[in-house]
This record gives structure tokens, sequence and C-alpha cells, in this order.
């Protein structure tokens, strides 16, 4: 685009708007954050009023005119076949064209984007999984979701849903995972209610009858807790087995581990030592990561939606 000097991303999630402004070198020259307005046309509007302050606060630090391109991830995707959003849990996104009615507010051309892949996309371009050919990202956080980068590029898929392994079933049951608990999806058993925070919660106190928040579970498995230790190696395990069933069709070179249940001390470790047992072949090359951007991946992957 002609005039643009800045990257800028948005990641527009369920109770916070962020957005960043990129350098052409991907330094971050500017940070905001907002609240989210539970209302579709405020939410447009709150999104332009953060454009134009990120490329005021960019003029500030250089002294000069900045103009960005916008690239924005949001919970959800755009429908291939429709234009319009679906799959979003903020639900007042679901049915709009998100893109050309932001477009038509900021008058310049828009790329939107699964927040997933935006998160996989950061990692690959510049974070842990820089240099590799095929990436798959995860986010593990209340829910669980996913996305695939080729070469530098997103693989959205042909409806939209490339890397939502997350309502794919638990694979290698094992006695009492099946049918498994209910997904808010219809199903049963998906991965999504064992690997993400509320489901390793729901796993502990079907099993110890505790009902405690992920953070204390940790804690307690750090102390030696014979109870936390053995939900955090099940939870483990799960993790690791639906990763393998991943690996058994992507073969990524890397797979980088995103949201809230990353932090789990030595996770990415963990997993790594199992996927042997479950991935199809002799020796396991793919490589489990800690995210390097953290909470920053979904606004600096939005960024990269565009080149310069
Ligand atoms: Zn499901």
């Amino acid at each position: 685009m002609d005039g643009v000097t800045l990257r800028i991303g948005i990641d527009l999630g369920g109770t916070k708007i962020e957005g960043v402004a990129l350098s052409r070198d991907g330094a971050e020259v500017a940070r905001r954050r907002i609240e989210t307005p539970k209302d579709y046309e405020q939410t447009l509007l709150a999104i332009e009023g953060l454009i134009s302050v990120l490329e005021d606060d960019a003029r500030a630090a250089s002294g000069q005119e900045m103009r960005g391109s916008i690239g924005v991830g949001i919970p959800g995707t755009l429908s291939p076949a429709t234009r319009l959003v679906k799959n979003s849990n903020s639900t007042w996104l679901n049915g709009h064209a998100f893109d050309k009615d932001l477009e038509a507010i900021v008058k310049r051309p828009i790329r939107v984007m699964n927040d997933a892949n935006c998160f996989a996309l950061s990692e690959a371009t510049d974070g842990a999984g820089v240099g590799a050919g095929v990436v798959f990202g995860v986010i593990l956080g209340t829910g669980v979701g996913a996305g695939i980068v080729v070469e530098g590029r997103v693989l959205e898929g042909h409806h939209g849903i490339g890397g939502e392994w997350g309502h794919n079933s638990l694979p290698w049951p094992k006695d009492g995972e099946w049918p498994g608990p209910d997904c808010y999806c219809g199903r049963k058993g998906c991965i999504e209610v064992y690997v993400s925070g509320p489901g390793m919660a729901r796993d502990h106190e079907a099993v110890t009858g505790q009902r405690l928040s992920t953070r204390d579970i940790a804690a307690k498995a750090a102390r030696g807790d014979d109870e936390a230790v053995a939900s955090r190696d099940r939870y483990a395990d799960r993790l690791a087995r639906g990763l393998a069933s991943v690996i058994n069709v992507l073969d990524p070179e890397i797979v980088v581990l995103g949201g809230g249940m990353s932090n789990l001390p030595a996770l990415a470790e963990d997993v790594q030592t199992a996927l042997p047992q479950y991935v199809f072949t002799d020796r396991v090359a793919t490589r489990v990561l800690r995210n390097v951007h953290g909470d920053s991946s979904g606004v600096r992957g939005a960024a990269w939606l565009w080149p310069l």
C-alpha cells in the first residue's frame, strides 16, 4: 500500500481490544489496550479510535507522519462462503461483514484473521517457530484453538477452520475417557474439554473431589502433592495425544504452545517426552516449544498479516 510506514495489529478479544504498531523491522513503536464494547457498531468505532491513537503515538515518537496497514485478529473466522463472521464466542460479531464494515469506517483495506491463526503467524514470523517451514501454533486457554503456518503463510483452509483440532475427539482414549464430558459444540470428549484450563480443573475435581483453579493445581503440583502431580501428568499426556494426531497428518517441524496453560512449568518438555508413544515414526524430530511473544502474539500476528 502506498504511504504505509507502519504495521498496525489489532487483537479483538471478548473483554479487551489490544493494538500494536510495528515499524518495518518489527520493533514495537506503540501499544494500547481498551475495553471491548459488547455491541457490534461500538466495537467498529472503538477499533477506529484505537487505530488513530496508535498512529498519533507513532507520530509523536518519530516526529513523522505515520500511516499503518491494518490487520485484525478476531475470535471466530470469516466464512469463506459468506464472508460473514462465524464461530465467534463474542457473539455480537457473528453474522456481520466485519472486514467490509471496518474498511468503510477507516477507509483503507483491512485483513482479518482468526486469533489463533494470528498467534501461529506471529510465532512463525519472529518467535519460537522462526525459520521453520511448517508451524502448528496452539492456544491453550479458556478454550483451545490453533493455527497452521506453511512457509510464512497461514493455511486457512476450505472452510476457514484450518487448525481447529480442539473439537476432534481425544485420541487413544484410556479408561474413563470415553465418551467423555460434554462439550459446548454438542459433542462429547473433545480435546478442548480435556486440555483447556477449565478442562484441567474439571478433571482434577472429578478425580479428587477438590474444586481448584488451574493455578492452584499447578502450585500444589510444584510442591509435590501426589494428586496434583497426577492431574498435571494426565493433562500433559492428553495434550501429547492430541498433538500426536496432528503431527501424524500435518508433520510440522515446530509446535508452539500459547495461552495461559502454556505457562505450566515444563509442559512443553513433558509433551515432547510423551510424543514418541503416539506419533507414527521411529524418531520424533518435531520440537514442542513455549511461545516467545506471550500475550503479544495475537497483536503481532495481526500486524504481520500485511507485508510492507
Ligand atoms: Zn467440542
